[in-house]
């Protein structure tokens, strides 16, 4: 056995890292059946106008419910289906659900778009936009009610997968969202040919606002680049009215976070969609239907 020494040695037996594979291939068994079993639900988190507070959009955010393990992290086994080969069954899974869910909202007159999270692996995909087609016509959904959200480190993959599918999405006429913007290597040129209308604005820059005046600097120059670029701007991760206030001051356009609501499942989403006035329905919302 060869232990770990320091600075990246490399090792040719760690117990510790076995263990882990081990954890790890159990994971993706239980992950192969979640769908079957239905333990996976869609919870939503919305998007709220900076100005009105209206909700514009709901964000699909996935759960896993492990009969023995309880809650596991999308941000855990996300990558690990990528993978495994199983990211396309659940990305299919989420993006048929999530249209499902929205085409209800629809029926009761609700008029938020859907946001549904794209994979590296989903975007390289050639019928990534038929599934979204299909999905969204058997619910009876315009294009235009769907935003995909890519991170800007997959956006900025020029693999020619990845830019016929932005091609697909735009011809179809759906949304699409820069997620996590401002952790990748933007190229400024690629950004203003992608087919995005939204630039989200990494948790990370919103976190340290009270805090920080780098990070001040730096929430402002990219809100002031996204719209200088003609982007609908969104922070997410907001926690405090002070983050608040300051975003709006910077020219956000939408506000996400925990301040507004966690992610809630689908039939609370509506229920706060439904007591929330809309764009249609007169004045702004009230703090306490956050709570
Ligand atoms: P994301 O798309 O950037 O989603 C935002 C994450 O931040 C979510 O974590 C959300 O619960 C969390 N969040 C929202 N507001 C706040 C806040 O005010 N404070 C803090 N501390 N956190 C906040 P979650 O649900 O654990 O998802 C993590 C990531 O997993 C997502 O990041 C997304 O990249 C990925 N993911 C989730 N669902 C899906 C899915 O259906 N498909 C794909 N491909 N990826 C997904
Ligand atoms: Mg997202
Ligand atoms: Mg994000
Ligand atoms: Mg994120």
């Amino acid at each position: 056995q060869v232990s770990r020494q320091g600075g990246g040695d490399f090792c040719l037996y760690d117990p510790q890292m076995s263990a882990d594979l081990r954890e790890q291939t159990l994971l993706v068994a239980d992950l192969r059946q979640a769908i079957d079993k239905g333990q996976l639900e869609l919870y939503f988190q919305p998007k709220v106008d900076a100005k009105t507070l209206h909700i514009t959009a709901a964000e699909a955010l996935l759960r896993w419910h492990h009969p023995e393990r309880g809650h596991v992290s999308p941000a855990i086994f996300i990558p690990l289906a990528e993978r495994n080969g199983l990211i396309s069954a659940i990305g299919n899974w989420v993006i048929d659900e999530a249209c499902r869910v929205a085409g209800h909202w629809r029926e009761l007159g609700l008029r938020m778009r859907v946001a549904v999270n794209i994979s590296g692996y989903q975007m390289r995909q050639e019928d990534l936009v038929e599934r979204i087609e299909s999905a969204l016509s058997r619910h009876h959904l315009q294009p235009g009610r769907f935003t995909c959200e890519i991170t800007e480190s997959v956006a900025m993959e020029d693999t020619k997968g990845t830019q016929q599918t932005f091609e697909r999405m735009r011809a179809m006429g759906l949304h699409v969202s820069i997620d996590d913007f401002g952790t990748g290597y933007s190229s400024l040129a690629t950004l203003r040919r992608l087919p995005a209308s939204e630039l989200k604005v990494d948790r990370a820059f919103v976190s340290d606002l009270a805090d920080s005046e780098d990070a001040r600097s730096i929430a402002a120059s990219i809100i002031g680049l996204a719209k200088a670029l003609n982007f609908k701007v969104v922070a997410e991760g907001v926690e405090t009215e002070q983050q608040s206030q300051l975003l709006m001051r910077m020219g956000c356009d939408e506000l996400q976070g925990f301040l507004f609501s966690r992610p809630i499942p689908a039939a609370e989403m509506e229920r706060l969609a439904l007591a929330a006035p809309s764009e249609t329905s007169g004045p702004g919302f009230s703090d306490s239907l956050f709570n």
